[in-house]
C-alpha cells in the first residue's frame, strides 16, 4: 500500500473474485475484450481527429499489436488509440459504469456455476485480463496530453496508479501470464484466437515479430464488416461482431444485413438479442446503435437513428450521404438521418412480420423478451403502429401460451362483437379476477393485459379490423348477447328480481358518496361483487396507472358497484332486503361487500379500523351459540 493505492469499486472486486478463483472456461475471451477495447479507442480518436486532425498527425495508421515476452512470460497488446488521463484510468480501470451494475452485483450469488453464467451474460470487459493473469500493468498516453499514467493490479482488492513512460498516444496492456495460462503465449493459439473472435476489427491486429528482423504478421482481415458481401460472412462472424458492437455476451436473435441503394445509401448490420439486457426498462436507456459515415465512427448515442420503442437493437449504420464532419448537433432534425430511420424501422417490422408468419414459436421468444417495449410503438408511431399491432401477442384465457389478434377473432363466439381484455400488473391476480368469471362460464376467451404499456396503447387505439376492444371491468357485460359454448340454466338459483331490487336500492342509499351505482351483474359468477368503471370512465386500471404517476387529478372517478344475484349472501341479503327493509347488517353489509371489491382490485381499504369493527360486528351477529 502507497499514496498511489486505490481500492477497486465494490462490484468489481467482486467480480475480479469470481473471474480468477472460479473455472472459467473460455479464458481466451480476454484477448477479445482487450482487442475490442483497442478498437473502441481507435474509433474514439479517429472522430475526435475530425475536428482537430492534429491529433493523429504524426501517426495516423491505427492498430493494434500483440507481442510475446517468451522469457518474462508476458503477453503486450498496444494500441495508438486515444488513451487514457489518469483520472480517467481510475476512473474506467477501477469501477464498472455501466447500467445494470448493481443489480448484477444483487443477482452474483457467490455459488460458482451460477455466477459465471451470470457474467457470461454481463460481460467481464477488461476485468478478463485476471483470468489469465495474475498481475496487469496498464500504461497510457492521451492523444494531445503529455503525461503518460501506469497503473498496475494484481486483481486483489486494490490497484495503483502512478507516472508512466509513454512517448506516444496510445495504451499498452502488459499480461503476466499465469503458470497455468501459458498456452497463450503460442503465436498458433494468438493466431486462432484473433480470428475466430477479432476478424471483423476495422484495424489491423498485428502480431509481432518473435526475432529481430522477421516479418510481423496481420492476424485478421481488418475490414469492417458490414462492407463485406453477406455471402462472405460465416454466423460466426456475426455472432463475434455482434459481441463487438452491442457490448453482448449473448447470441443475435436475429440479425439483419442489408444495404439500401438508391437516393440515400446506407449499409445496416443490426442484431436482436437473445436475452434482454439488464436495463431495457430504464427510462435513461437510449439507443445503442453505432452510427459510422463513410466507415467512420461517429457516435454511439444518437436517439435520432431508432425510436425508443426498438432500443433492444445493436449494431451499426453506415451512411454514405452524412458528411464527414457532421457534429452531434447536427444530427437533430437532419433529412437524410430522418431517411434513414424510417428505412431501419421498415426493414425490422418487416423481417419481424416475417419471422412471425414463419416461426410462430420463436417469435414468441423475442415477444417476451422485448414484447413490451415494441409495444410501445403501437401508439407512438402512427405509420407503423397498426402492423405491430398485427403481430403483437397476447396472453389469453382461452389458450395456453399466446395468442394474436386475428387468431382471437377467428375464436370469437357467435354474437361477440368485442375483443375483450383486461389490464393489471399481475397476470396471477389478472386471471382470477371476479370480473372475468361469467365470461369464463361462457367460454368466452379474454386477453389477460398485464404489461403497463398496455392501458397506454388502448386508451388511443379502439379497434382492430373492425372489432372494438372493451375492458371487462367496464360498461356492462352485455354476456346475454353472446351463445356461450354450454350454457347452463341455473336460473332457479337467483335471487327474485323484486328482492334484488330492494338490496340494491337499500345498497344505493347506504353507499350514496361512495359508488356511481349499484346494479345486478351478469359478469359474476363465483365472487357476491365487483367494481366496473362506467361506459364513458376510465378504465380502472389505467386510472390507477396515470395516479401512481401523478398524471391524474387526486380524485378517482366513483365505480359502479355489482351484485352477483346467484351467490349465497347475496340472495340472503335480498330476501332480507325485500322483508325487513333497511338495518344496520345490511348498511354494514353494503359497505364491508365494498370494501372486499376494492380489496380484489389491489386497492387499499379506505379506513382500515372500520373495517375491522364492522366486520367483527357483523361476524359476531351472523354466528349463533
Ligand atoms: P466497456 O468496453 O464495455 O466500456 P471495459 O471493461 O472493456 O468496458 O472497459 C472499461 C473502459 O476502460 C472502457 O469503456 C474505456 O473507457 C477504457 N479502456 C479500456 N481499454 C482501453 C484502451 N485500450 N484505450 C482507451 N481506453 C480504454
Ligand atoms: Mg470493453
Amino acid at each position: 500500500m502507497t499514496e498511489h493505492t486505490h481500492e477497486f469499486q465494490a462490484e468489481v472486486a467482486k467480480l475480479l473474485d469470481i473471474v480468477t478463483h472460479s473455472l472459467y472456461s473460455e479464458k481466451e475471451i480476454f484477448l477479445r475484450e482487450l482487442v475490442s477495447n483497442s478498437s473502441d479507442a481507435c474509433d474514439r480518436l479517429r472522430y475526435a481527429a475530425l475536428t482537430a486532425p492534429e491529433l493523429i498527425k504524426d501517426d495516423p495508421e491505427f492498430k493494434v499489436t500483440i507481442s510475446i515476452d517468451d522469457k518474462a512470460k508476458t503477453l503486450t497488446i498496444e494500441d495508438n488509440g486515444i488513451g487514457m488521463s489518469e483520472p480517467e484510468m481510475i476512473e474506467n480501470l477501477g469501477t464498472i459504469a455501466r447500467s445494470g451494475t448493481s443489480r448484477f452485483s444483487q443477482e452474483l450469488t457467490g455459488d460458482a456455476a451460477k455466477d459465471v453464467n451470470l457474467i457470461g451474460q454481463f460481460g467481464v470487459g477488461f476485468y478478463s485480463a485476471f483470468m489469465v493473469a495474475d498481475k496487469v500493468t496498464v500504461t497510457s498516453l492521451k492523444a494531445g496530453e503529455k503525461k503518460a499514467t501506469t497503473w498496475t493490479s494484481n486483481g486483489q482488492g486494490t490497484f495503483d496508479v502512478e507516472p508512466g513512460a509513454r512517448e506516444t498516444r496510445g495504451t499498452t496492456i502488459v499480461l503476466h501470464m499465469r503458470k497455468e495460462a501459458k498456452e497463450f503465449l503460442e503465436p498458433m493459439r494468438l493466431r486462432n484466437i484473433i480470428k475466430t473472435y477479432a476478424d471483423h476489427i476495422a484495424l489491423p491486429v498485428i502480431l509481432k515479430a518473435a526475432k529481430e528482423g522477421d516479418e510481423d504478421e496481420t492476424l485478421n482481415s481488418a475490414s469492417a464488416l458490414w462492407t463485406r458481401a453477406k455471402s462472405d460472412i460465416t454466423e460466426e462472424q456475426y455472432t463475434e461482431f455482434y459481441h463487438h458492437v452491442g457490448h453482448a455476451f449473448d447470441n443475435p436473435w436475429m440479425t439483419i444485413h442489408s444495404r439500401a441503394e438508391g437516393r440515400i445509401e446506407y449499409t445496416m448490420l443490426l442484431f436482436i438479442p437473445e436475452q434482454p439486457p439488464f436495463d431495457l426498462f430504464n427510462p435513461e436507456r437510449k439507443s445503442r446503435l453505432k452510427l459510422y459515415v463513410k466507415r467512420v465512427f461517429i457516435t454511439d448515442d444518437c436517439e435520432e437513428l431508432i425510436p425508443a420503442y426498438m432500443r433492444f437493437l445493436r449494431g451499426v449504420v453506415d451512411s454514405e450521404d452524412l458528411p464527414l464532419n457532421v457534429s452531434r448537433e447536427m444530427l437533430q432534425h437532419n433529412p437524410v438521418l430522418q431517411k434513414i430511420r424510417g428505412g431501419l424501422i421498415k426493414k425490422v417490422i418487416g423481417e419481424l412480420e416475417k419471422k412471425a408468419a414463419k416461426d410462430g414459436e420463436n417469435f414468441a421468444k423475442f415477444w417476451d423478451n422485448f414484447g413490451a417495449v415494441l409495444k410501445e410503438g403501437i401508439y407512438e408511431d402512427a405509420v407503423h403502429g397498426e402492423r405491430i399491432l398485427k403481430m403483437a401477442l397476447f396472453k389469453s384465457t382461452g389458450k395456453e401460451g399466446e395468442t394474436n389478434l386475428a387468431d382471437y377473432v377467428g375464436r370469437m363466439k357467435e354474437g361477440q362483437e368485442a375483443i375483450y381484455y383486461i389490464t393489471g400488473d399481475d397476470l396471477g391476480a389478472l386471471k382470477s379476477s371476479p370480473q372475468l368469471e361469467g365470461f369464463a362460464a361462457k367460454g368466452i376467451e379474454v386477453l389477460l393485459l398485464a404489461d403497463a404499456v398496455d392501458s397506454f396503447w388502448l386508451s388511443r387505439i379502439t379497434e382492430f379490423e373492425g372489432k372494438p376492444f372493451k375492458s371487462v371491468t367496464r360498461g356492462s357485460a352485455e354476456l346475454e348477447k353472446i351463445k356461450g359454448a354450454e350454457e347452463k340454466k341455473d336460473e332457479s338459483e337467483k335471487a327474485e328480481d323484486s328482492e334484488m331490487d330492494s338490496l340494491i336500492a337499500l345498497f344505493k342509499t347506504a353507499l350514496a358518496d361512495k359508488v356511481k351505482d349499484v346494479r345486478q351483474s351478469s359478469r359474476l359468477t363465483g365472487s357476491p361483487v365487483c367494481l366496473v368503471a362506467d361506459e364513458g370512465d376510465m378504465d380502472i386500471h389505467l386510472e390507477k396507472l396515470l395516479k401512481a404517476h401523478k398524471q391524474f387529478g387526486a380524485s378517482e372517478s366513483l365505480r359502479i358497484l355489482e351484485l352477483n344475484p346467484k351467490h349465497a349472501l347475496i340472495k340472503k341479503l335480498a330476501a332480507s332486503a325485500k322483508k325487513n327493509g333497511t338495518s344496520e347488517a345490511l348498511e354494514d353489509a353494503a359497505l364491508l361487500l365494498l370494501d372486499q371489491a376494492h380489496i380484489v382490485e389491489g386497492d387499499p381499504v379506505a379506513d382500515p379500523v372500520a373495517f375491522s369493527k364492522r366486520m367483527a360486528d357483523f361476524m359476531a351477529g351472523s354466528i349463533s351459540a
